[in-house]
């Protein structure tokens, strides 16, 4: 297969789907809008679910399980929820096939019919909060916090690779508080974590904000958002956290005995990443060469590639790398040495950048003679020659530095296309030139918000947190306007 990729500039949808592909993080499949994710993509997609898991536990989330199905006459419980997701559910009618008498094949049983139809889970407040109506019953049940990792199903028409599938993985906090101020204060404690994650761990700069109405998760009081921009100009959400009110306490009847003995509803939330944040990673930093990933992520961190003629030399290299690649390891670093032979070093440099693998180190003979090696750092693909005199302790500050020089280009980046506008004509123009998030104000109203969307195809991505207040006109209908909110166009 051709490793070359699409350059960004030609097409930049087509870049990623190549990057995608040639760097074997997944394939397409046999089912439409659903993917396979090969095992250098899972790899990475298991580096993210581990810091996560270790930050919810960090503050005060277990894990559990709760069933793949759930019975259709659940979701129509919150009336709001089962109109959100209604279209894009794929529903269970039969549990067996057989024989067709026509010899085609196998056919569904018609005699095998389930009573009650089963919908793939797009999402699982509805069985969970069925399940915590056994689970709660006093204060003292409360604060219960759960997280669940999973696969759900939302039948999605237009699908991306990462970015937006029929199937994924993820993970929903679904969390119960005795106290509405509780549960806000839940919410926004994971919009926290999650805009600590992305930006620590992903070298990604995010906005933390809140949607507006007509974005809001289906049966949320409030939905809040990080929301990061691609190298295309294009916004991208990359987690969510909601604020559900009693909707779905009341939905199941969770009731609770206060400490003044008083029956009450609880007050929950529910939170979401998934395997999009993948994606988010591949297009937030990487180049017409490759994946570049951030260390703190790469599945690998370093390779050692060793450049030998003959078995004397071959010896020699295979054991300065071993000593290499054991001090590096103890200092905690994801180490290779690839000394395979069907391929040139040439070849294994062009695939470990596109693999996005952040630090090479080069090893030849003369190098050894001079106690050094050529390190290349991915994201600027510098070289240079470093002494193998405490190489290890070297490799971790070249680790630490590029993580930060991903962030401070995502930064620059970021900050570049956040553009303020104030009339119509200028807000289209930096959509269609430029890019990016447009700040503008807006009247607050949802006709307003579809009409820019119809005229732009720009969405409301959020309203930041720490928006100062601001007097201003909205910039389709001219009515008064008190904060500016972040437009864009968006995956
Ligand atoms: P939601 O439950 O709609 O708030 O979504 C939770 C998380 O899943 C958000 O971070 C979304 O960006 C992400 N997400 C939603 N739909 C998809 C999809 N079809 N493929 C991948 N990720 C998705």
């Amino acid at each position: 297969m051709s490793k070359e990729i699409t350059p960004r500039q030609q097409d930049y949808a087509q870049w990623y789907n190549d990057l995608i592909i040639k760097s074997g993080l997944a394939d397409y499949s046999a089912v439409r809008g659903c993917m396979v994710i090969k095992p250098y993509g899972f790899a990475l997609w298991e580096r993210m679910r581990d810091e996560l898991d270790r930050m919810f536990k960090d503050t005060g989330h277990q894990n559990a399980y709760f069933p793949l199905f759930i019975p259709k006459s659940f979701l129509s419980r919150e009336a709001a929820h089962v109109e959100g997701f209604a279209k894009e559910c794929a529903v269970v009618t039969h549990y067996r096939l057989k024989n067709d008498p026509g010899g085609a094949g196998v056919i569904v049983d018609p005699e095998a019919k389930l009573e009650e139809e089963l919908i793939v889970r797009p999402t699982s407040e509805t069985i969970i909060w069925n399940a915590y109506k056994d689970w709660i019953k006093s204060y003292r049940d409360l604060p219960l916090l759960i997280n669940q990792w999973a696969n759900v199903v939302r039948w999605e028409m237009r699908t991306r690779l990462f970015l937006r599938t029929s199937e994924f993985l993820w993970q929903e906090g679904h969390t119960a508080h005795a106290t509405a101020p509780e549960a806000e204060a839940e919410a926004r404690q994971m919009l926290a974590v999650y805009a600590d994650f992305a930006e620590r761990y992903m070298a990604l700069p995010v906005v933390r904000g809140v949607k507006s109405p007509a974005e809001r998760f289906a049966g949320a009081v409030d939905t809040y958002c990080i929301e990061a921009l691609m190298q295309d100009g294009k916004a991208l959400q990359a987690g969510t956290s909601h604020f559900l009110g009693q909707n779905f306490a009341k939905a199941f009847d969770v009731q609770f005995l206060t400490r003044e003995n008083k029956l009450e509803h609880v007050w929950a939330t529910s939170w979401g990443v998934s395997t999009r944040l993948v994606g988010a990673l591949v297009m937030a930093h990487s180049d017409d060469e490759g994946l570049v990933l951030p260390p703190l992520l790469a599945p690998l961190q370093v390779v050692i590639v060793p450049i030998w003629k003959g078995a004397e030399q071959k010896a020699l290299i295979d054991a300065k790398a071993d000593e290499i690649s054991a001090e590096l390891k103890k200092a905690g670093i994801r180490v290779k040495y690839d000394d395979s032979d069907n391929v040139r070093p040439g070849w294994k440099f062009a695939e470990y950048e596109m693999k996005g693998v952040p630090v090479r180190i080069a090893l030849g003979a003369r190098d050894l003679e001079q106690n050094v090696a050529e390190v290349a750092r991915r994201d600027t693909r510098e070289k240079m020659s470093l002494s193998l005199d405490n190489l290890a302790a070297r490799i971790k500050d070249l680790l630490d530095d590029i993580q930060q020089q991903i962030y401070r280009a995502a930064s620059t980046y970021r900050e570049e296309h956040i553009t303020p506008a104030d009339d119509f004509d200028t807000f289209r123009k930096i959509l269609d030139e430029k890019g990016g998030f447009v700040s503008a104000h807006w009247d607050g109203t949802a006709e307003t918000e579809t009409r820019i969307k119809e005229l732009t195809k720009a969405t409301i991505r959020c309203i930041p947190l720490d928006n100062p207040p601001e007097e201003g006109k909205c910039i389709l209908s001219g009515k008064p306007s008190r904060e500016r909110v972040l437009f864009a166009r968006a995956y």
